[in-house]
């Protein structure tokens, strides 16, 4: 096996057929660049679907991991371990949480949240307090639960029965919200910002309006803050800049800048319903994990990073527009701070993948949210310079798909 040659059709030999990697394989990255096997460089607009917050290898990050692992990696939920509970005060000081919930994917915090909030209905309320009201288009993971919270029915069918009693409407549609909602509902869970459902910002009018909703019917607001925490869209979290406060936030993505953590925000008095025993993971708020993410925590909460997020948006938007008023590709740039979507127009239609394949073949790393939505989500802390690199360099790809 040490003779083995690693290429992309070792993939097709070896790996479940889930995914659908492309051809070149990264093997090292520095900030927002990466270098494959063939040592060609890529500018990295991807973060690693928005994990990467602050670029790949980032030196104090390293040096965090490096200190950690000397110490301790991994001890159980048997004991408390110290980065786990200075990462846990950090949250609680900076957002509206008393009480956190460590896991290790975004599912995972969101499964934490939905079977919270079904537990919180049944200790409190009646046993019909069930329902879940969730959006199309949503993306809440892949275990069975939050995937059927998602508003992507094809994810979820195939499987079996699916967890009962979510009800699926349309995002940013108040009335739709009005008629559903009831004192049956238990919780409504939606994104700030849907990210994989094509970039699509939320209504500040409508987010108000859930905020009033929920309470009128004693139902959970869960923030599905898994791609929009921790920076990404210029705010530490995107729920401080709605002027509403959830009942329930989960984050992932950005929080441990690459190292795999996930976390569940919430008040003490919900919180009292998860006693000894009701929930738990074996890896969820591990030191090593913790470390890392308290770091990158600290270097992310800063007054210069969050404004720096809405520059860089700014220069992006500038740089989108000059090119489109070129060659008329798109009909808009949505999304917020670093997490910005190009969304084609008719003649283009579902062909956001050409525009990805094109840009892999000049060098740069981008997303596709759907077939119409080019995705962008670089580290927060990408420089202007490689900002205009990036844009340039997506020019060129436009170019080369537009001349067919
Ligand atoms: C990525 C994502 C998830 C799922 O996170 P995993 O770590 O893949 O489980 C959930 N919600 C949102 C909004 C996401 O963007």
């Amino acid at each position: 096996m040490s003779n083995t040659q690693i290429t992309r059709p070792l993939f097709d030999q070896l790996m479940v057929p889930n995914y659908a990697p492309l051809n070149m394989i990264p093997v090292r990255g520095e900030g927002s660049r990466v270098w494959d096997q063939q040592d060609n460089e890529y500018l990295d607009l991807t973060g690693g679907i928005a994990v990467n917050a602050l670029g790949h290898a980032h030196p104090e990050l390293v040096k965090t991991l490096i200190e950690q692992a000397q110490k301790l990696w991994h001890v159980s939920n048997i004991y408390t371990n110290e980065p786990a509970l200075q990462l846990a005060q950090k949250l609680v000081d900076n957002t509206f949480a008393e009480k956190v919930f460590f896991a290790n994917s975004g599912a995972e915090a969101n499964e934490a949240a939905l079977k919270l909030a079904r537990r919180y209905a049944q200790d409190n309320f009646n046993k019909d307090k069930t329902e879940i009201i969730a959006f199309h288009q949503g993306f809440h993971g892949r275990t069975f639960f939050t995937v059927t919270a998602g508003g992507q029915k094809s994810y979820s069918d195939g499987f079996g029965p699916k967890p009962a009693d979510i009800t699926h409407l349309e995002y940013n549609d108040l009335s739709a919200l009005e008629a559903a909602i009831s004192d049956k509902t238990c919780a409504v869970i939606l994104e700030p910002l849907q990210g994989e459902g094509g970039v699509l910002p939320i209504c500040h009018q409508f987010a108000i309006a859930v905020r009033v909703l929920c309470n009128k019917h004693n139902a959970l607001m869960i923030f599905d803050e898994v791609q929009t925490g921790m920076g990404r869209t210029g705010s530490l979290f995107a729920y401080m800049g709605l002027d509403v406060t959830p009942d329930i936030v989960t984050s992932a993505k950005a929080l441990g800048g690459g190292f795999p953590i996930s976390v569940m925000l919430t008040t003490t008095k919900l919180a009292a319903c998860l006693t000894v025993g009701t929930h738990g993971t074996t890896f969820g708020g591990n030191p090593l994990a913790c470390a890392v993410a308290s770091k990158v925590f600290d270097l992310i909460n800063t007054p210069e990073m969050l404004a720096g997020v809405k520059q860089k948006e700014k220069l992006f938007r500038e740089l989108l527009d000059e090119i489109n008023s070129e060659f008329s590709i798109f009909k808009e740039v949505r999304g917020a701070g670093l997490l910005l979507g190009v969304v084609l127009n008719e003649q283009y239609q579902d062909r956001a993948k050409d525009f990805f394949l094109a840009s892999v073949e000049q060098g740069l790393l981008v997303l596709v949210a759907g077939a119409n939505v080019i995705r962008f989500a670089p580290a927060l802390n990408i420089s202007d310079d490689e900002i205009k690199q990036a844009m340039a360099k997506f020019k060129n790809a436009i170019e080369v798909v537009v001349k067919g």
